[in-house]
């Protein structure tokens, strides 16, 4: 017994009861390790800073054994991939432990890898060390550069196999939101014709996760216009760090507005609108570029799964209905546009607001996309650009362009604006050759190369140590390849 096993659980999911999940035990992994924590997260969680090293931890988090008051089980939900009805799915390697209270209020825990559960489907449950280490360190990384997203406590490991494209060893994440509720929970219930339960569930997530809600005339499309802006507000800081989620399906979508579900993810280095991170998108309805619709398009989604929640009893009710959820989710794109905006004016050093910003960013963009340049670095040079501008010119061909924009600039930026520049415009994320670099360390059993770069993901505004960590990537990284198999 430790301290650890005095955490006190709420687990108001479980309230639900049986329709909205399996309870079941994880499936441990086999003579565990530890790969990787975060000392943040488990600060979040008010865990004291040893908490590793009490003995019911490894067991706990490589899902051998519960805490006392935890209630391991597994949701139900379905969703749309890849703009298709995909039908039923839920979570088919994720076990809920609980949720516990902590000194900033309920944070559910989750274990990513525990095993089979009733929603499997054709998987097996497990998940290779390789994209637990980059969902462990990008859910850190995201939380430092200021990104709503579900956090990561730690990576536990195993030697036991597992088949991918080769044979790779288990992992398990140990993931932190105050909920993972997904815009597919709501869609299961509504397209299995259950409008008591999604009733239920809408009731139950208003109290718990969105009260001011139930004060409006109409609690539902208060619900929907709330996640519609928390959706905005997260695509925006998403483009605005060059930041591609990979699988923008309905069943990923958090009802929380968190970036939620990592798996072929990566930030852009040179810059492609149309860039696609994930490999097994070949249509590229993913693309960087097609995000904020795909947002829109998975809004509609959750939309059309509340409706029967509203009037619907005659067709003028029904159609009035509808239009009241169509003009909430609408509400997505003016906030999208007016955040996206103001992330650009922080990022060019712009103070107040003048009509020709907008033009000054796109055109910016434009000329980075011709180069190619690398989108961080970009942005960063810039932000030294007044006093400094060579490093910046050597990311473009057409420096005659690049100077005729400058010159735009300069004449509009806050003359003092480095400093908040550097504050808004991150020297390091976490390309994907970083996150390469700590996993073929730890496939050689060092994990100390995870726990370097969490140190430097924690910081991303500062200068690192390491230049590497900041620089533009090396040849052999245009070679990697990330896919929806993890
Ligand atoms: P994803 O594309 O990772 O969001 O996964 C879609 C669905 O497949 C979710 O319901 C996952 O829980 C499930 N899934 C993905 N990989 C596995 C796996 N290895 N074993 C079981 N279920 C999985
Ligand atoms: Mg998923």
């Amino acid at each position: 017994m430790d301290s650890l096993t005095g955490l006190a659980w709420t687990n108001r999911f479980a309230d639900l009861g049986p329709d909205f999940f399996t309870e079941l035990p994880a499936e441990g992994l086999p003579d565990p390790h530890w790969v990787a924590q975060s000392p943040d997260c488990a600060q979040l969680l008010g865990l004291p800073a040893d908490w590793t090293l009490q003995p019911t931890a490894l067991p706990a988090m490589s899902g051998n054994a519960p805490w006392p008051g935890m209630r391991p089980l597994a949701s139900v939900y379905s969703g749309h991939q890849f703009g298709v009805w995909a039908g039923q799915l839920g979570d088919g390697r994720a076990l809920w432990l609980g949720e516990v209270d902590t000194p900033t209020g309920p944070q559910e825990l989750q274990l990513k890898g525990a095993g089979l559960t009733p929603y499997s489907r054709r998987g097996d449950g497990r998940a290779v060390l390789r994209s637990s280490i980059r969902e462990f360190l990008c859910s850190e990384a995201m939380a430092a550069l200021g990104v709503p997203t579900t956090r990561a406590l730690c990576i536990t490991g195993s030697r036991l196999p597992v088949i991918r494209e080769t044979v790779e060893t288990a992992a398990v994440v140990t993931r932190v939101a105050p909920s993972f509720i997904r815009f597919g929970h709501f869609e299961h219930f509504a397209h299995h014709d259950r409008p008591d339960a999604l009733r239920r569930l809408v009731n139950w997530f208003i109290a718990h996760h969105a009260p001011e809600c139930a004060d409006e005339p109409e609690p539902v499309v208060a619900l929907l216009r709330k996640v519609s802006l928390q959706t905005a507000d997260l695509i925006a800081h998403w483009q605005a760090i060059g930041f591609c989620h990979g699988v923008m399906n309905t069943d990923n979508m958090s009802m929380l507005g968190l970036t939620l579900d990592y798996g072929p993810f990566g930030f852009m280095d040179g810059f492609d609108p149309s860039h696609v991170c994930n490999h097994s998108d070949d249509r590229g309805r993913y693309a960087y570029a097609r995000q904020p619709a795909v947002a829109f398009w998975n809004l509609h989604a959750l939309a059309q799964a509340l409706l029967p929640l509203m009037p619907i009893a005659t067709e003028k009710d029904a159609e009035a209905s509808g239009e009241r959820l169509l003009e909430a989710v609408e509400a997505y794109r003016e906030r999208f546009a007016g955040q996206m905006l103001a992330r650009l004016r922080a990022k060019l050093g712009l103070v107040g607001e003048d009509a020709d910003d907008q033009a000054l960013a796109d055109d910016f963009l434009k000329l980075m996309a011709a180069s190619r340049a690398d989108f961080t670095q970009s942005f960063r040079r810039l932000s030294r650009a007044q006093s400094s501008p060579e490093p910046l010119r050597d990311l473009f061909v057409d420096r005659e362009a690049l100077d005729a924009w400058l010159l735009r600039w300069r004449a509009r930026a806050a003359p003092d604006a480095q400093a908040r520049m550097l504050a808004a415009n991150p020297a390091v994320v976490l390309r994907n050759h970083l996150a390469e670099g700590a996993i073929r360390a730890a496939q050689r059993g060092d994990f100390t190369e995870i726990a370097r770069l969490l140190k430097v993901l924690g910081r991303p505004f500062d200068e690192p140590e390491q230049a590497g960590d900041a620089a533009l990537p090396p040849d052999w990284a245009s070679s990697l390849e990330v896919s929806c198999s993890s």
